[in-house]
């Protein structure tokens, strides 16, 4: 661990901002999702002085990499605003006091709901994907007498190089429109009564680290400006996305000031406004998924540790295959190969597989580090397990910002018909 490090051990005793998480396990149970709130702030900060060339930046924080309201507020708090894929994260955003003109509104399928909501709020910008939606936030933007401000996503079919399913810039992806299609779907959304071109917009993929990708669907976004422009289009918003990779365990991202010198160099010259959607790098290294060790077992010779959290705490091992650093909250103990899996009934439910992990015994504690990002936000209720609570460490005080879910709050919206009961 090196100082830039979420958590630190004081003494031998995993801690956050100077709070030591085996504490905040007693006081809150386990599993719990605790947040370094003071590392997610220096990030923001950070990213900003790497932009600072840029004459005019929104940092649209990527609501669903965590919609913790207390995490977004904190972002908003230092002047972030929100990028969101849906009417409930435009709901977050908006309650957790983000500025309607610091929204952007992305998404494959959104519904002519979710656009009205989002035209109502008088967002900055829709990321549109399809000429049917324009069509359909046009007639609803011109009921409502007003022009929304629009950017085209654009599939620049680059290949991001990170697991298949979080790359979302290739041809064969879902996202966007095709980048040969943009201008004639650019010069349609001008044509509209209820549109107000502004730029583009690009997102190819989640968890890149290599810039090399950034740097060829940059270069497809700026010469599609320079031709829209040429056209006499107007154009004074470029939306890049996020994407950025964090270090899980071995990975070697690039540094955020590296990735903002490839995007001003690639775009800095244009004179418009920059957007860029950080979800992950702003948030996933400042969380901690604390859960304790129920039972060791040796099942011919392999040995497992079964904890009390599992792949609904944490979907990203079973999803893509993650791997995820674990530590123990007690430092000291020897280490032993193992697999950390959950109690849930299914094979898919492991944290760890076949990894070097701490040799735990029943009741110790254990963090799975880089669980601030598509943690929480991916967590479910399968097998009827309550999703975990989440605390908050700011400026040396622990915050409960979202309680633990309780059994009742999963049965309260379900009814078993009269006819079964007679
Ligand atoms: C998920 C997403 C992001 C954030 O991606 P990260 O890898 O978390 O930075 C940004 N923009 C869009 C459109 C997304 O779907």
């Amino acid at each position: 661990m090196t100082s830039d490090d979420a958590f630190e051990y004081a003494n031998d005793d995993l801690a956050a901002g100077g709070l030591r998480l085996d504490a905040l396990a007693r006081a809150h149970g386990t599993p719990l999702y605790v947040y370094a709130g003071d590392h997610v702030r220096a990030r923001l900060g950070r990213l900003r002085r790497a932009f600072a060339a840029a004459p005019d930046l929104l940092v649209a924080y990527s609501v669903k990499a965590n919609p913790s309201l207390a995490v977004i507020r904190l972002l908003a708090r230092d002047g972030a605003g929100a990028d969101v894929v849906s009417g409930g994260e435009l709901t977050r955003a908006l309650r957790a006091g983000v500025p309607a003109e610091r929204v952007v509104f992305s998404g494959t399928g959104k519904r002519e709901d979710e656009l009205a909501a989002a035209l109502d709020a008088g967002i900055l910008c829709f990321n549109v994907e399809a000429e049917a939606e324009l069509e359909a936030l046009s007639r609803l933007a011109a009921a409502r007498g007003v022009r929304a401000g629009v950017a085209l996503r654009v599939n620049p079919d680059t290949d991001a190089r990170t697991h298949h399913y979080i790359a979302t810039g290739k041809r064969v992806n879902k996202f966007g429109v095709p980048w040969e299609q943009a201008p004639d779907l650019y010069r349609r959304a001008a044509s509209l009564p209820g549109l107000a071109p502004r730029g583009l917009d690009c997102h190819i993929g989640s968890q890149l680290t290599s810039l090399e990708p950034f740097a060829e669907a940059l270069g497809r976004v700026r010469d599609l400006a320079l031709a829209l422009r040429k056209d006499g289009l107007p154009l004074d918003l470029l939306d890049v996305g996020g994407g950025l990779g964090v270090r899980y365990t071995d990975e070697r991202p690039p540094a955020v000031e590296d990735y903002a010198r490839t995007v001003l160099e690639a775009l800095g010259d244009l004179g418009v406004r920059l957007v860029v959607e950080p979800g992950r790098w702003l948030v996933a290294e400042a969380g901690a998924l604390v859960t304790r060790v129920l039972y060791v077992k040796e099942n011919r010779g392999k040995r497992f540790l079964v904890v009390d959290a599992g792949m609904n705490d944490l979907m990203r091992p079973a999803l893509y295959g993650a791997q995820h650093g674990l530590v123990a909250l007690r430092r000291g103990g020897g280490s032993v190969v193992a697999d950390v899996v959950g109690p849930l009934c299914e094979t898919g439910d492991f944290l760890v597989a076949g990894r070097e992990v701490p040799d735990a015994r029943p009741g110790d504690l254990l963090a799975v580090l880089g669980a601030g990002a598509y943690a929480r936000s991916m967590a479910s209720n399968y097998n009827s397990r309550p999703r975990a609570a989440e605390v908050l460490v700011l400026d040396g005080a622990a915050h409960l910002v979202q309680a633990r879910e309780t059994i009742d709050d999963l049965l309260a919206r379900e009814r078993v018909p009269d006819c079964l009961t007679g």
